[in-house]
């Protein structure tokens, strides 16, 4: 930076709330703190819309990267049963913002099927389904004979059956981002794009940030930059891993896919969805990236290799037209497949949230939410605590 741009006078100097990360997070958490009249910053290191919150599949479902056994063995099954009630209520959200704002973004309530492969897969999805029938939250469990529902074509051999959810839904998360950011700016947030922020400190009562085009004070401060967490929250470090996840996409073809799926073809799990206008998108196979931690948004070969045999392993009669896109995005994964929430360490008035480990649309809408709350209300939500930065799981030798 020069010594004239140091002090270019491009940023105001002072604001009262600052949001960093104009991901879907930061993006919703400068609506709400706009919709009390509060008048946010938020700095974009990019545009908004950069990251994940512009890369993703669009899947909007309840629930977390965890499997619900997973999540009562992690949570404790009283936890965890509020944990699973709050993300219906997220995925609600969405759906009230949508609608409050009138915005377009291609959202479609066609519920989400899980399919099991084999007979291991297929009896641990009966039992994760009965266990949520139990604790009121019911699935439809989807016999292999009764795929066609939902899949237009047959299914290979190994594929067992399904779960079904009809309450999930999908979107254009690109357009949600972009009609959020203009709705907060219409509230009186002001939204600076690239604009990276480098450090944030507590300093003589105020919280003093670094930033790429100079310095800045301010009262309060959301940080919303995810997989970018631990250059900001140093504490994080260690704890929050960034994650590449490649995607790809077809030209159009005739509809086969009724509902956004998904399978667990490798590890890491794999997922597409059929568009209004014919194209497949489908993305998936992390697991051949593993060790590669990084918060580069550049596809590679191999792995978009992999993505490529992922629907055609599945579905040997499909006649898939040829690929037109490939991309990738950062998101954040943590030890316990949970996000991280609360007060940023050593900061007073500072929040953050981040790592929904590849499942955060409609979670970080509602992260974004409580964040401008905390601001608002000076402490921590109550919904925030299972996601606390001390939990055991987390910091503890089962994290
Ligand atoms: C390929 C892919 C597919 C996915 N599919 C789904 C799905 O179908 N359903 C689902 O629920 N989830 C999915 N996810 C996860 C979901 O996209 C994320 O959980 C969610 O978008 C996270 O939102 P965010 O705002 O926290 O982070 P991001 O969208 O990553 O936003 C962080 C922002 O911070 C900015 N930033 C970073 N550092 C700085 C800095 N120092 N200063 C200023 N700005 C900075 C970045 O440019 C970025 O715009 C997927 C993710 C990927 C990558």
């Amino acid at each position: 930076m020069s010594f004239w741009q140091a002090r270019s006078g491009w940023l105001p100097g002072k604001a009262e709330v600052v949001v960093i990360g104009g991901g879907l997070l930061g993006v919703s958490a400068a609506y709400w703190l706009a919709e009390a009249g509060l008048e946010p910053l938020l700095l974009e290191a990019g545009v908004p819309g950069t990251g994940a919150s512009g890369r993703n599949a669009g899947f909007v479902g309840p629930g977390l990267a965890l499997s619900y056994q997973q999540a009562v063995a992690t949570l404790g099954r009283a936890q965890a049963r509020e944990v699973y009630r709050s993300t219906l209520g997220n995925v609600d959200l969405v759906r009230q913002l949508v609608a409050k704002e009138d915005i377009d973004c291609e959202l479609s309530t066609d519920g989400q099927l899980s399919l099991a492969l084999e007979q291991g897969q297929w009896d641990a999805k009966r039992k994760q389904a009965e266990l949520l029938a139990a604790d009121g939250f019911p699935t439809d469990v989807v016999e292999r004979e009764e795929l066609a529902r939902f899949i237009g074509t047959p299914v290979a051999a190994h594929v067992a059956g399904g779960l079904y959810r009809p309450n999930a839904m999908s979107i254009n998360p690109m357009r949600l981002v972009s009609a959020l950011t203009h709705a907060a700016r219409r509230r009186g947030a002001q939204i600076m794009t690239g604009v990276q922020v480098r450090s944030i400190a507590h300093i003589n009562g105020r919280i003093h940030l670094e930033t790429s085009t100079g310095p800045l004070n301010c009262a309060a401060a959301v940080v919303a930059v995810n997989a970018w967490t631990p250059a900001l929250v140093p504490q994080t470090a260690g704890l929050v891993t960034p994650a590449r996840a490649q995607m790809l996409a077809y030209a159009p073809a005739a509809p086969v896919f009724h509902a956004p799926t998904g399978a667990s073809v490798s590890p890491t799990g794999e997922y597409w969805r059929q568009l209004a206008d014919g194209r497949i998108i489908v993305g998936g196979r992390r697991d051949l990236d593993v060790g590669f931690a990084t918060t580069a948004q550049t596809p590679t070969d191999e792995v978009q290799a992999a993505v490529e045999q992922v629907l055609p392993g599945l579905f040997p009669e499909l006649d898939l037209p040829p690929v037109t896109t490939r991309w990738a995005g950062a998101m954040a994964r943590t030890p316990d497949q949970l996000p991280i929430a609360g007060p940023v360490p050593d900061v007073p008035r500072a929040w953050f949230a981040l790592g929904c480990n590849g499942h955060g649309v409609a979670f970080a809408a509602f992260l974004g939410h409580a964040l401008a709350q905390a601001v608002i209300d000076g402490h921590m939500p109550d919904a925030l605590r299972p996601f606390s930065l001390d939990r055991p799981t987390l910091n503890g030798p089962s994290g």
